[in-house]
């Protein structure tokens, strides 16, 4: 049976998900973590509810792959190597260069590198995964899938910076955004669930996790999104900024003694946010139990979130004058219902309000608002790895 595998390469991860194609069924999934160091852990999901985990050295990403393969093997989830017939890589940045999924080539890996600066942490990382699946499996349909892709299709109005345009010519500086396969995916099943044609729709997306952002989709297109040049900016994340003046740069530098401009970023990518304001943790969970306990600065956090979500929601739906639907995803959209409520109950007087009682659920796709708000708001689990497989698939379709 055909399998395609949806790769998420980190520095020192590698995160996976093996699919039954066309049947999108999940066989198993699971990620390596700690590549590189002393005691990397394994663990592989599989079957009904069955786990393999296993503490062990491994190198680097082709001792991963390799090893993945032949455990996959071994626990009988594939009866031979062979049936995994695609792989697809999430890669973050795609620049200009790259407006939807690509055969992975050569040329392609050297334009990915090309585009390290956009995402200097990630890409990287993304190539090593792609390199290292390429050497073990090297004949199998290989497809890289941006997170910037869906975005690319923005009016220079809306990615443009207000800074000198060459800078944008010479220098590539603009927004690109990220969350993107997110964001279309959930943006699609909306459309779906509102039984429309989603050329015909204007939906935002609220794709909230630890890391955060807000796209306006009209016409089946991305219009606008929260993220920037890099996925610092927009709305307050688990821990980075978002939105913030430029000018605290250089004070801040000073202030903290830095030398060097890599640490400040290092801060407001990993220590600021809901970390940094509340003290606590950047975990959604960590600060609503510490905001029940009466600690300020978790509340404050919660508030802070709440009310940058609901900016770029109202300035999204002034952008398309209006909105079919709100959506909400990703780990905190899907399982915070207070979060949603808070969220949602400054817009009453456009007539959108949630049902206390439908809103009252975690991870499941469901209408949440009553039944005559004036947009419908809608929680949809996001499945990334879904949207990495079914580009594989699509590739794999042209071929044969
Ligand atoms: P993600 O990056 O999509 O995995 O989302 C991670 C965020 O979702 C973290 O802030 C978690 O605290 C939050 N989250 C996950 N489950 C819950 C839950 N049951 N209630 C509140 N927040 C949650």
């Amino acid at each position: 049976m055909a399998k395609t595998i949806a790769i998420n390469a980190g520095s020192s991860s590698l995160k996976w998900t093996l699919y039954e194609m066309p049947a999108e069924e999940t066989i198993a999934s699971g990620i390596v973590e700690r590549i590189g160091l002393d005691n990397s852990i394994f663990t592989i999901k599989y079957g009904e509810g069955k786990k393999y985990e296993d503490v062990l050295d491994i190198n680097n990403h082709e001792i991963a792959v390799e090893l993945l393969l032949e455990k996959l093997d071994d626990l009988g989830v594939l009866t031979d190597i062979n049936e995994i017939e695609g792989v697809g890589h999430r890669v973050v940045a795609g620049g200009e260069i790259f407006s939807e999924s690509s055969l992975i080539t050569d040329e392609v890996i050297e334009q990915i590198e090309s585009l390290n600066d956009l995402a200097p942490l990630h890409n990287p990382a993304n190539v090593t995964g792609i390199r290292a699946f390429k050497k073990v499996l090297p004949n199998i349909t290989s497809v890289a899938v941006f997170d910037t892709s869906f975005h690319q299709t923005m009016p220079a109005v809306n990615y443009l910076y207000s800074l000198p345009y060459e800078y944008y010519e010479d220098f590539d500086a603009r927004k690109y955004g990220a969350h993107g396969t997110s964001h279309q995916f959930v943006a699609e099943r909306a459309a779906e669930i509102l039984d429309k044609p989603f050329e015909d729709l204007k939906i935002i997306t609220c794709h909230l996790g630890n890391g955060a952002s807000i796209t306006a989709v009209e016409n089946g297109k991305s219009i606008d999104t929260s993220m920037g040049f890099t996925p610092l900016a927009g709305v307050t994340m688990g821990t980075r900024t978002g939105d913030i003046d430029a000018s605290l740069i250089p004070y801040l530098m000073n202030r903290l003694e830095l030398t060097d401009v890599q640490d400040m970023i290092d801060i407001f990518n990993n220590q600021s946010g809901l970390k940094g304001i509340s003290g606590v943790s950047s975990d959604m969970r960590d600060l609503e139990a510490a905001e029940a306990e009466g600690n300020e600065r978790a509340e404050i956090a919660l508030r802070i979130f709440e009310d940058r979500v609901r900016n770029y929601v109202a300035q999204y739906m002034v952008k398309m004058e209006g909105a079919d639907a709100i959506v909400f995803t990703a780990g905190i959209g899907e399982n915070a219902p207070e979060t949603r409520q808070n969220i949602i109950n400054n817009f009453k007087f456009l007539g959108i309000e949630l049902d206390e009682e439908k809103n009252n659920v975690r991870g499941k796709e469901r209408i949440i608002s009553t039944d005559d708000s004036k947009v419908k708001v809608i929680l949809i689990p996001t499945d990334e790895e879904l949207v990495i497989a079914r580009d594989v698939e699509y590739f794999k379709n042209l071929a044969n």
